[in-house]
């Protein structure tokens, strides 16, 4: 019926099952549950396992099969109305697996338990939305402070090696002052503009606030690499046009450091802010490596 049709778009599969006998019976079902199935309604620690196995992604297997497993199910359960556990389907994307315990007259532990499984892709996608505008700049698009920061901080563990630039936009306060306000805020976007357009997708774009910046350029190893991406950047920074403001010309200072070895982020972060102060001292558009010792 129309009824049935409606929950089974939010409940994928469900079933009742008698812990003590283990005997079940669905209540909802799909192709691919009936497929994994043997078809007796006796052996549900059986048959879940069965069906657990044939649609659940791999990476979710091991978790998903302790949480449906019904000797310890009960335990579990003991002071509970119900238990949860979210993994990837390989059918149906985000689901959420739920056992509810039947209340019986008086026992601690519930014998008749329901198992659901229900599509939560749009809350995962609702999720996915809220983080990703926590971690981002709302001016620029880019990266914000937090967002970045953890970001590189998670490549430096996982050991990859790169290049981390520093920079602040020259004489900035002068533009507010003379252009306005609104014009200094699309400088700002110019210069969010031109780094996503240097810089390859997977290095790590970010505005720090103001008119800071900071770049983590995977995999640049060398100040001779370093330097060629950094005048690609100035090049194509050269280029940005602010309306009403053509002859500006966008002026940065920055500085670059080299993760090659185990440098936690605060530290590279200090010696590029350093270079950065090093770049200031120097008229126009400029940048500065960090170098042991200095
Ligand atoms: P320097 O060459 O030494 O960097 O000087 P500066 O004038 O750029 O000075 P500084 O970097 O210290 O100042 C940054 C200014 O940026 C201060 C602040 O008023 C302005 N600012 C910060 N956030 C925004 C913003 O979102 N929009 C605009 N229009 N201005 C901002
Ligand atoms: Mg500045």
């Amino acid at each position: 019926s129309l009824y049935w049709k409606s929950m089974g778009d939010i409940y994928v599969s469900m079933a009742q099952v008698d812990l003590d006998t283990d005997k079940y019976k669905l209540i909802r079902s799909n192709n691919f549950i009936n497929k994994a199935m043997d078809k007796s309604n006796d052996d549900y620690s059986k048959n879940i396992k069965l069906v657990i196995e044939a649609t659940a992604q791999p990476e979710y297997l091991e978790d998903i099969l302790n949480f449906v497993d019904t000797s310890t199910i009960r335990q579990r359960l003991k002071g509970k109305r119900t238990i949860t556990y979210e993994f990837m389907g390989r059918n149906f994307g985000w689901c959420r697996a739920r056992y509810i315990a039947v209340n019986t007259q008086g026992d601690e532990t519930p014998r008749h338990v329901i198992f659901t499984v229900e599509d939560i892709n749009e809350q995962k996608s609702r999720e996915k939305h809220l983080t990703t505008m926590a971690e981002t700049d709302a001016m620029t698009g880019l990266y914000n402070r937090q967002g970045g920061s953890a970001k590189i901080k998670q490549l430096l563990t996982e050991g990859h090696k790169g290049m981390l630039c520093l920079f602040d936009v020259d004489k900035f306060k002068y533009v507010n002052d003379t252009f306005g306000h609104q014009t200094g805020d699309n400088v700002i976007i110019a210069v969010g503009n031109a780094m996503r357009s240097a810089f390859r997708d997977r290095d790590i774009v970010m505005r720090l606030g103001g008119d800071e910046f900071i770049v983590f350029a995977e995999g640049i190893t060398s100040e001779e690499l370093g330097a060629k991406v950094i005048q690609r950047f100035f090049n194509i920074l050269d280029k940005a046009s602010i309306e009403g403001h053509e002859d500006y010309k966008i002026s940065i200072s920055l500085g670059a450091t080299f993760a090659t070895q185990d440098i936690p982020f605060e530290v590279l972060y200090k010696q590029a802010d350093t270079c950065t102060y090093e770049s200031k001292k120097i008229t126009g558009r400029s940048f500065t490596f960090h170098r042991i010792g200095s």
